[in-house]
Parts: C-alpha cells; sequence; structure tokens
C-alpha cells in the first residue's frame, strides 16, 4: 500500500498554535500600546528588498549577508510569456535597512523632524537551526530617524523603552550592557588600535578570527572560541579610541540613563556585528537563555541614511533596537495573560428525534455574539454531561442550559460557572444580562 508523504513546517520555522499564539497577541499589544506612549508609529515594510540594500547597509563581511541571506529564486517556468528575474531579492534580515530604505524613498526628513518608527514582524535567516536561533523569527523594533537627531537623551530613552518592554512583558533578571564606538573615524581608530594589540597573539586566534584580522576585525571580539575570548579579555579595552566630543555624547548617555533609573553595565568589548553602527551600541542578555542568550541590541547607526543616498548634507542622525519574540517568550517568568475563555457555553438539550432546543441555542449563539460578547455551543448533538465537559475544557464563565422545560416556558437556566450558582429566568432577560456584562 503506498503511503501518502505528510508535509512537515520547514526546518528553523514553527507554526504558532491557538494554545501560543494568544501569548503573542498579548505581547504584541502591550508592545505596540508601550511604544505608541513614548511616541513611536507603526511602519509596514515588504517582507523582501533588493539584496544589494542589505549588503550595503549591513556590510560585505557581516555573517547575515555572508552566510544568512536568504535569496529569493524562481525556477525558470515553461512559458513564452517573459519573466521577471527576481534573483536579485532577498528576504529580510532585519528591520533597519528596509526602514531605511522607506524613509529615504518616502521623504520623511521632509515631512517631519524626527521620525519615531516601530515594527512587529518576521525575520528571516539561513541560521543553523538551534534552541532560540530560528530562520524565521520574529522582532519586535523601534528607530528613530531624524536631521540633526544625534542627541544622547533619544539615546537614552530608546534604551529605557528597550528595558521597559521587558519588564512589561514578564521578564526580569536581564542585562544591559552598553558601549560606544564613537564617530566613524572614533572607529577607524579603534579598528587599528585592535589591530595592533591582537598582532602579537594573531597566530593563536582561531582559523575565523585569523580571517576577521583583516576583513572585519571587531568581529573577534565576538568570538566564542575560548583562546580567542581569553585574548580578548586580556586586551584591556577601554574608551581610548574615542573623540573629547564622542566621549562626552557617551557620558551624557551614561548620565541620561541613570536619570531614568536604567541599570547598564559598560562592556568596552561590545562592538556589535554590522558595520553601519557609530556612536553608542547596546545588546540584552538573559543567563537563562542558554547559549543564544541575547534578547534584544541596537545602538546608534549615523551614516547609513547617508551611505543609502538620502542625506547629502550628512546631517542624518539615527538609532534603533530589535528584540527577539521567540527569546523573550521563552525568557519570560511573571505572566498574567488569561486564555481566551468564551463568555457563555449554551447546552442543548433535545428529546430523541427533536431539534427545538438545538436549533434556539443555534439561534441564541447569534443574540449573544452580535452584542459582542463570545458565546460557543457544541455542534455535535450530545448528551447533558459531554456539553457540560466541554463547557469545562474552554473554561467558560457562563453556561446557559436550554431543555424541554426551559423551550415550553420560554425560560434559560443559566450557571455562573466560578460560583456554581444556577437559576432560571426568561428569555426576554437575556438582552439585559447582556447588557450588565458590557457594562
Ligand atoms: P540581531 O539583529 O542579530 O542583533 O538580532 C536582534 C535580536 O533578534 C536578537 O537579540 C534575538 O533576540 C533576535 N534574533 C536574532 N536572530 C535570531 C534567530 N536566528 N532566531 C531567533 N531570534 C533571533
Amino acid at each position: 500500500m503506498s503511503t501518502v508523504r505528510k508535509f512537515s513546517v520547514p526546518r528553523g520555522t514553527s507554526d504558532i498554535l491557538p494554545q501560543d499564539s494568544y501569548l503573542w497577541q498579548h505581547l504584541e499589544q502591550k508592545a505596540r500600546s508601550m511604544m505608541e506612549v513614548y511616541g513611536y508609529r507603526e511602519i509596514r515594510t515588504p517582507y523582501f528588498e533588493e539584496t544589494a540594500l542589505f549588503t550595503r547597509s549591513l556590510g560585505q563581511t557581516s555573517d547575515v549577508v555572508n552566510k544568512q541571506l536568504l535569496n529569493i529564486s524562481q525556477a525558470k517556468k515553461e512559458t513564452s510569456e517573459p519573466q521577471e528575474d527576481i534573483s536579485g531579492l532577498s528576504l529580510r534580515p532585519e528591520g533597519t535597512a528596509s526602514i531605511v530604505r522607506s524613509y529615504i524613498e518616502n521623504d520623511l526628513d521632509k515631512k517631519e523632524h524626527l521620525s519615531k518608527l516601530y515594527y512587529i514582524g518576521p525575520m528571516f535567516r539561513g541560521e543553523r537551526p538551534q534552541k532560540g536561533r530560528l530562520r524565521q523569527f520574529h522582532q519586535i523594533g523601534v528607530e528613530a530617524i531624524g536631521p540633526e537627531t544625534s542627541i544622547a537623551y533619544l539615546d537614552a530613552e530608546l534604551i529605557a523603552l528597550s528595558t521597559k518592554l521587558l519588564e512589561a512583558f514578564g521578564v526580569s533578571g536581564f542585562k544591559l550592557k552598553i558601549n560606544s564606538l564613537g564617530t566613524s573615524e572614533d572607529k577607524q581608530n579603534f579598528s587599528s588600535l585592535l589591530r595592533s594589540k591582537l598582532q602579537k597573539d594573531l597566530s593563536k586566534l582561531c582559523p575565523d578570527c585569523q580571517g576577521r584580522f583583516e576583513r572585519n576585525v571587531f568581529r573577534i571580539l565576538d568570538c566564542k572560541n575560548p583562546t580567542c575570548r581569553d585574548i580578548v579579555a586580556k586586551l584591556g579595552l577601554t574608551d581610548e579610541h574615542l573623540s573629547e566630543s564622542s566621549r562626552k555624547y557617551f557620558a551624557e548617555v551614561k548620565d541620561a540613563l541613570k536619570m531614568l533609573k536604567v541599570p547598564f553595565e559598560v562592556s568596552a568589548t561590545l562592538v556589535r556585528g554590522l558595520d553601519y553602527y557609530t556612536h553608542t551600541v547596546f545588546e540584552i542578555s538573559h543567563s537563562g537563555l542558554g547559549s543564544q542568550d541575547a534578547l534584544g541590541a541596537g545602538g546608534r547607526y549615523n551614516g547609513l541614511v547617508q551611505e543609502l543616498g538620502g542625506d547629502p548634507k550628512g546631517t542624518i542622525g539615527a538609532i534603533g533596537f530589535a528584540l527577539g519574540i521567540e527569546r523573550i517568550l521563552l525568557a519570560r517568568q511573571n505572566t498574567d495573560e488569561e486564555k481566551p475563555r468564551p463568555d457563555f457555553f449554551i447546552v442543548a438539550l433535545d428529546a430523541e428525534g427533536k431539534k427545538d432546543a438545538y436549533l434556539r441555542a443555534f439561534q441564541m449563539l447569534e443574540e449573544i455574539r452580535s452584542e459582542g460578547i463570545s458565546a460557543e455551543m457544541n455542534f455535535v448533538t450530545a448528551s447533558m454531561k459531554s456539553q457540560m465537559r466541554l463547557a469545562d475544557k474552554l473554561n467558560a464563565r457562563n453556561v446557559i442550559i436550554l431543555g424541554e422545560d426551559e423551550l415550553n416556558s420560554n425560560t434559560m437556566t443559566i450557571k455562573d460557572m466560578t460560583s456554581g450558582e444556577q437559576k432560571k429566568i426568561p428569555q426576554t432577560e437575556l438582552a439585559r444580562l447582556l447588557n450588565n456584562l458590557k457594562k
């Protein structure tokens, strides 16, 4: 006998089933309302863009571009119609590049002084899947972009927002690390300084890091190899790569964070893997997450709008962060979400061969729902016991029982499932009952 092949979810992706999707909805709602309170407005960009946009923004040498970009390709079709070449497109691995593209394309700098934008949605990376590391994952992120907006207080506000969001989601015990890369000149100084400090140990670094030494020396600071970590720890990095004004800027960010009572730790080795960062960078980690311990990260990227052709004068400042939703859900302890439950479950009890109660229940469902109140029934005719079992399973707040008695007297029995109290009332009372519930 031939067996029919069953399909599975693609590796590194997952279904979010109703038993969990309500948690996602709660989290997203909280995120939306908090980001709006901080003045951010939603932007939705496509899930794919020109590959070159990502290469240019994130840097040729970043892992995301080098190893993880998922290109869109299309098999040639047998058709005489001309086929558009879509091979230059990739699924978005992160949100910033698309948002900056959109900011420039829609001239947002001419429409508002500061654009405070947020997004919630899936990102795609061709990663080797493991716990906390997926090929399709979801981020909540914000970007604050505008001319002359490289202001330390904006950095602090945005960093504070990232931690307030985590707290609102019920995550505690996370750690915020910050650092400053300085201007692009400071960054150049930083990389020369790093190379000179690492030179004597170059041969002891792992083969990957030996390659990174020329290509992107900052990435050595993120290497997980114990020997490389040891060498990095002994470098004695400080803020010596920073100019006086960058140092002042960073001091202001730190002071503002203290004013907002946001605990942080300065980490001289925190650099982030992407090319576009300047000045403030930060990362939030949680020790309960294992090896993939980053809950979120972000930083200032003042040169990117210019790099993408939208800022001839070079005055546009920008800063953003992204938090990973899957990891937030893994890290959270204090949860207060209630599973969705129906306000009413209607039990219909008919005598053998009859359907009167069933039809009245079916009609009543609509009467209740049209008031915006949730109601369910068992569509399969079943015994009282089995209908009550379903009402219990759904955790219904109230049960309405319609039996022969009730139908004959135009009444209904209503049971409050929390107190167990039960009473018979006229069906004409339903409207008043629903009205009271709505208040
Ligand atoms: P990144 O842009 O890599 O700093 O990502 C920001 C946040 O997104 C991380 O701190 C994670 O929480 C989350 N994230 C990044 N990559 C993945 C992934 N492959 N799977 C799950 N979450 C991820």
